[in-house]
């Protein structure tokens, strides 16, 4: 008799995750740069290898100090003012009728909470904002103020910030920082199509004379040692993004 049992799929194991995961987990991806750090992984990554404390987060406050000194299984200690103060949380707002259109804030901004196209006005989506402010130095108009949410006695620090709100966060930045490798890889792709055209173009060009014939090579040369330097930092980017990939596992 024919067995009726049907083998079930390996299942696949995860592997299990690094102290950085785990210390990032705890961190609320506001990615403010308050730490010194150019957002949360990186700070996470500091801590874990001993390079940074773990008092530097300001919009984790007091109880993110104490959430990380559990999992360190080190002291509370208090949070750094060096790196800023623990406040309830920052929303920016901008002033659209002052607003020239830039971008530069878009550009600034680390999980693309505002929304606008050049010369025209900008705004904030509010359930995005993280309280970063890191839109307010580049905007070339002042038009970004920072306002508390919340009013007197508002919440700080964690208990102004939800963990879902930290989720959303890190998903958002994820998906910014993604989106300006795709956009620079599409901009280093135009550059590169743009440089074979010119060297077809070059190569193309009569040139009768010896001086004529100087010129040309003199101008493929440079076209071509252009594109070998753009082949080789295409090529060093996929390198790094391999090792990031396999630091990550
Ligand atoms: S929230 Fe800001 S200060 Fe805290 S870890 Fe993230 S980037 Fe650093
Ligand atoms: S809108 Fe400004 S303050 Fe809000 S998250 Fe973006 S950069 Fe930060
Ligand atoms: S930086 Fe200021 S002026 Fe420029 S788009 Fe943003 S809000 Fe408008």
């Amino acid at each position: 008799m024919l067995s009726s049992s049907i083998s079930s799929p390996p299942v696949p194991v995860l592997p299990s995750p690094s102290l950085a995961d785990r210390i990032e987990a705890l961190l609320p991806q506001t990615q403010c740069t308050k730490c010194g750090y150019p957002a949360c992984r990186p700070y996470a990554e500091a801590i874990a290898d001993g390079s940074a404390s773990y008092n530097q987060c300001p919009p984790g406050g007091q109880q993110g100090v104490a959430r990380l000194a559990q999992l360190l299984q080190q002291p509370v200690i208090p949070l750094n003012p060096a790196n800023g103060v623990e406040r309830p949380r920052q929303l920016a707002v901008i002033d659209e009728a002052a607003c020239i259109g830039c971008t530069l804030c878009i550009q600034a901004c680390p999980v693309d909470a505002i929304v606008g196209a050049a010369k025209q006005m900008h705004t904030v989506i509010n359930d995005l904002c993280t309280g970063c402010d890191l839109c307010v130095p580049p905007c070339p108009v002042d038009c970004i103020t920072m306002i508390e949410v919340g009013g007197a006695n508002a919440a700080t620090g964690w208990d102004a910030w939800t963990q879902q709100q930290a989720d959303e966060a890190r998903a958002r930045h994820d998906f910014h920082v993604i989106r300006l490798v795709r956009e620079k890889q599409e901009n280093d792709d135009r550059l590169a199509a743009k440089a074979a055209e010119k060297l077809k173009a070059v190569a193309a060009e009569s040139a009768a004379t010896p001086e004529q014939q100087a010129e040309q090579l003199r101008k493929k040369a440079i076209i071509q040692a252009a594109i070998e330097r753009a082949r080789l930092k295409k090529e060093q980017q996929a390198q790094e993004s391999i090792k990031d990939s396999k630091d990550a596992q």
